[in-house]
């Protein structure tokens, strides 16, 4: 099997991870070989020396890709989960990777800062956290994604089974 770069972008809340998390889940059942990149693990290991200035943002993908590059080539099914704000990074890492496959978590910023999960709106939002994304710093949303998820409308078992038959129907698994 070829392996491939399974790359979810968007705002903080919209259900990367939750999704990521789910379709990786359902893919090692099948006995795939799959490896989770996640913006927060990433960020306290490979990454931990960046912030969140363009400049460490763009740095932090480029290593990231670099990673996904090496597991994509050797067969292995990456499943990545990143904000990744810049449509130029984004682009680096199709162009660097086996099968990059772009899946936008599409939600509504309003929608996004009701859900909060981690609570962190409310601190950017109160000015406690600089540089957060949909509040004090850009996101560029995908033109052209391979799979458009719209997480205020499917609910997370829709967005995972459409990400499954997406790869099925690209001939991924
Ligand atoms: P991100 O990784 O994009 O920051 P998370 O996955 O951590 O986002 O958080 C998304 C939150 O939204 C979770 O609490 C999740 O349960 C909730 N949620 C509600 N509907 C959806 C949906 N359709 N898809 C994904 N997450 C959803």
């Amino acid at each position: 099997m070829e392996g491939f770069v399974l790359w979810f972008t968007g705002l903080s809340g919209s259900g990367k991870s939750t999704i990521a998390d789910r379709v990786a889940e359902k893919l090692r059942e099948r006995g795939l070989k799959i490896e989770r990149l996640d913006g927060d693990t990433v960020r306290k290991s490979l990454t931990r020396d960046l912030g969140f200035s363009e400049r460490d943002r763009n740095e932090n993908i480029r290593r990231v890709a670099f990673v996904a590059k090496l597991l994509s080539r050797n067969g292995v099914g990456v499943i990545a989960s990143f904000i990744s704000p810049y449509r130029k990074i984004r682009n680096h890492v199709r162009e660097e990777v086996t099968n990059f496959v772009e899946v936008y978590a599409k939600c509504p910023l309003e929608i996004c800062i009701e859900r909060d999960p981690k609570g962190l709106y409310k601190k950017a939002l109160n000015g406690e956290i600089e540089n957060f994304t949909g509040v004090s710093h850009p996101y560029e949303e995908p033109e052209n994604p391979e799979i458009l998820l719209e997480t205020d409308k499917e609910t997370v078992d829709e967005c995972v089974d459409k990400v499954i038959n997406k790869l099925e129907e690209f001939g991924l698994i």
